[in-house]
């Protein structure tokens, strides 16, 4: 789980991504997948539980494209 939640947001990587659907199963709280078979997530905006944070990280450590990755978006230093 990211240190500071309300600060992670989730990227996919449409260009990357392949259909598979592995973060599908992971995660179908916060995944999805389109009708031209490319994953989307949804954003948290720090409403998750941590049961969703650890499947959204076991979907980050399966996805065999590496098309997802947490993004902090910490203002810190703008
Ligand atoms: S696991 Fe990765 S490649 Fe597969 S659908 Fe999800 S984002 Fe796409």
């Amino acid at each position: 789980m990211p240190e500071d939640v309300s600060m992670t947001r989730v990227r996919l990587d449409a260009d990357l991504c392949e259909g598979h659907a592995l973060c599908i199963q992971l995660a179908p709280e916060v995944f999805d997948l389109s009708d031209d078979e490319v994953a989307s997530a949804a954003q948290a905006d720090g409403q998750w539980d941590q049961g969703t944070w650890d499947n959204v990280k076991s979907a980050v450590d399966a996805c065999p494209r590496q098309a997802i990755s947490l993004l902090n978006i910490s203002t810190k230093g703008l």
